[in-house]
């Protein structure tokens, strides 16, 4: 077993990504990059850029890093590029299922709201819910009844329907339908626990403000061919979104279900509150070792009070990026 006092070694080696960051976002797990134009990606990098500036913009306004998470993550989606608001997926009944949550890291209220169809920014509502509720998740009916008593903005469900994300559900159907045909009861049960042909693109922010206050937030449509009233690790708090003044702020993104069962966010804030690993080793930690070990696709962003960022993905790559103290902004798609 490591020592602490080795761990701590280890800590002090591995520098963070980037260091005076305010605010980190990230845009889900990556598509394979033969599958994405030129333009694609330069149009991946623009909401990027335009979501880590109006966070910047409210940070710099507001000082408060709740602001900044949440106007951040509306930028993403309201972009149909990104699997969260109007660019989610599709369960496999059809129909687009958003989950959300958000955490501030001082007295550590968090709020979520899981399976709503026409609340426009799930983000919003699950900040509803942190400020105006007793509760921290509320789920389906309840939580749009909650978000329209809340005077957020209310879409038709077909808001949320893109042609991209339609054409992903119906390859999904067909496939399952040739499956069906070809393979005998055991296969199909060990299909329907499958995620293959997932969209990715799930959305998240970490900020951190000028009283060292961290907030993190994380909003997706879940995973493509979900099942009715599956639930992932986004609007689970400590699974996939974590924020703690005196650990980390964390937004992931990846197969929920190994999210959920590995508390991932959670985990990674342990080790840097308990262990005093850095963000750059803790993040490195859980996303290369535990859940590349058992064999769980994702990654995650994570910040200190201090503005030391760090990422991890044990995939083909995570779209995300990162904005400094004095507005310096970087985006990243496959790169390291
Ligand atoms: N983590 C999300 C979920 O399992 C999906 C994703 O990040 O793309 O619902």
């Amino acid at each position: 077993m490591t020592s602490p006092s080795a761990l701590h070694a280890l800590a002090a080696e591995k520098k963070p990504a980037a260091t005076d960051v305010v605010l980190a976002i990230h845009g889900g797990m990556a598509d394979d990059e033969e599958d994405v134009s030129e333009e694609e990606a330069k149009a991946l990098r623009e909401v990027l850029a335009e979501s880590l500036r109006s966070g910047h913009q409210r940070l710099m306004d507001d000082d408060a890093s709740i602001d900044a998470v949440e106007t951040a993550i509306k930028v993403l989606e309201d972009s149909p590029l990104f699997n969260a608001g109007k660019g989610a997926v599709f369960t496999f009944e059809g129909r687009n299922e958003l989950d959300a949550s958000i955490m501030e890291g001082k007295e550590k209220r968090a709020g979520a709201v899981a399976g709503v169809t026409i609340v426009k920014n799930p983000i919003s509502a699950a900040r509803a819910v942190m400020e105006k509720s007793p509760h921290v998740l509320l789920t389906g009916r309840g939580a749009e009844v909650f978000a329209t008593k809340a005077g957020l903005e209310i879409v038709d469900p077909g808001y949320f329907w893109t042609l991209p994300r339609w054409k992903d559900i119906e390859d999904r159907w067909r496939k399952a339908r040739s499956r069906a045909g070809k393979q005998s009861a055991v296969e199909r049960k060990s299909d329907r626990e499958a995620t293959g042909d997932v969209h990715w693109g799930t959305v998240g922010a970490v900020a951190v403000d000028g009283q060292g206050n961290l907030a993190a937030g994380t909003s997706t449509g879940g995973m493509t061919g979900k099942m009715y009233g599956r639930v992932g690790d986004s609007p689970i708090i400590g699974a996939g979104t974590y924020a703690d003044n005196e650990g980390c702020a964390v937004s992931c993104t990846g197969h929920g279900e190994f999210f959920i069962r590995f508390a991932v966010s959670h985990e990674i804030n342990a080790l840097v509150k308990y262990k005093g690993l850095s963000v750059a080793e803790a993040v490195e930690r859980v996303i290369g070792k535990e859940l590349e070990d058992a064999g769980g696709n994702g990654g995650a962003i994570v910040l200190d009070a201090q503005g030391r960022f760090s990422a991890a993905q044990n995939g083909d790559g995570m779209y995300h990026g990162w904005i400094t103290r004095d507005g310096r902004v970087e985006t990243r798609l496959w790169e390291k």
